[in-house]
């Protein structure tokens, strides 16, 4: 599928559509969301590979292209354009990181710093907290460390290791929906009868942000956000213990930061992923920008602040111009899997 869009985009440009479109069309606003950067040197990760996205260089050229046709703007812009209907006269961008990866600190923010470009970073406060790496990291780390040939799960058998990534995306699946599948007991259940111990060599901690590190990126002009604290997914939990995780992750962030975010984005972020009922607790504790993901751009003049929408940022220049010029034509993919969709 990447290809395909891949192909879509060029003849876009090719045909020099997308340029005459950028021109003339309504100007819109694209929020980008990233996770964690791919490393050039690291190819087989012992945690989830599919929430890696491009590299640092291939997030240096997406940029650098879009800096030659949009504006980049920041989570200020974004409210004073929402609540205060501040024009946003040119094509306008944004850039967002959820979760808390450490590269964030060491090798996107000093990228983004040098571009002038003023990203929102989302935390979800119970990894940063915990220093435990969040359920599919955990899920990916149980499949590849098992000793078993053979596993069971949901009435088929995997070959481990030739089918670990397969069982991988079929236990994060399963993690989505299933209401018994998310507390921390199951996840340790799931590890024993692997037969792994999990994180025994604690070598996950140095993967999250540290909070020095994040009070750090605030002094030196990073967003902070709101990303859940557990990172559940809440369209399956009851609506008090929504309000509960929220409350928690707001009262941990303006403790450890002495800020409070305006701004919230949903765990892993798609429409499936959260209900009307969220939306609501989450205004009536003051959140005043909402945040999803996988939802397309923002038609600017009315952006809806409860549902900003942001798109997967892991493509290739070409792609990301042609889906800033033709935006309506790419959302047909949205619901087919991409990379990093936590
Ligand atoms: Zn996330």
């Amino acid at each position: 599928m990447a290809n395909k869009k891949l192909l879509v985009s060029r003849v876009i440009e090719w045909s020099g559509l997308g340029l005459l479109a950028r021109q003339l069309r309504q100007p819109n606003l694209i929020i980008y969301n990233f996770h964690r950067i791919r490393s050039e040197e690291i190819l087989n990760s012992q945690f989830d590979e599919n929430v890696f996205g491009i590299t640092a260089g291939q997030l240096e050229r997406l940029l650098k292209t879009l800096l030659t046709y949009a504006e980049p703007i920041g989570e200020e812009e974004i409210y004073n354009h929402i609540t205060h209907r501040r024009p946003l006269t040119r094509r306008s961008f944004a850039v967002t990181f959820d979760d808390g990866y450490s590269d964030f600190y060491e090798v996107v923010w000093p990228l983004l710093r040098s571009l002038n470009i003023k990203p929102i970073l989302f935390i979800s406060t119970e990894a940063v907290t915990s220093r435990k790496l969040w359920w599919w990291d955990q899920i990916a780390y149980i499949v590849k460390h098992s000793p078993l040939r053979t596993w069971t799960w949901e009435g088929r058998k995997f070959h481990l290791p030739e089918e670990s990534g397969k069982l991988i995306l079929s236990l994060q699946r399963s993690y989505k929906t299933d209401v018994d599948f998310g507390n921390s007991k199951s996840m340790i259940t799931l590890a024993t009868q692997l037969g792994v111990t999990l994180f025994a060599e604690k070598n996950d901690s140095d993967q999250i942000l540290t909070w020095d590190q994040i009070r750090i990126l605030i002094s030196e002009g990073v967003t902070v956000g709101a990303h859940s604290h557990r990172h559940d997914i809440f369209s399956k939990m009851t609506l008090e213990d929504q309000r509960q995780d929220l409350e928690q992750c707001l009262s941990i962030l303006m403790q450890q930061l002495g800020v409070r975010p305006k701004s919230l984005a949903w765990p892993v972020g798609g429409y499936p992923h959260f209900t009307s009922g969220s939306v609501e607790i989450a205004k009536s504790l003051g959140f005043e920008m909402i945040y999803s993901f996988e939802t397309g751009a923002n038609s600017l003049n009315s952006v809806n602040p409860y549902n900003i929408k942001r798109v997967n940022g892991n493509n290739h220049p070409v792609v990301a111009c042609a889906e800033m010029a033709f935006p309506e034509i790419f959302q047909q993919y949205k619901s087919l899997p991409t990379i990093g969709e936590h």
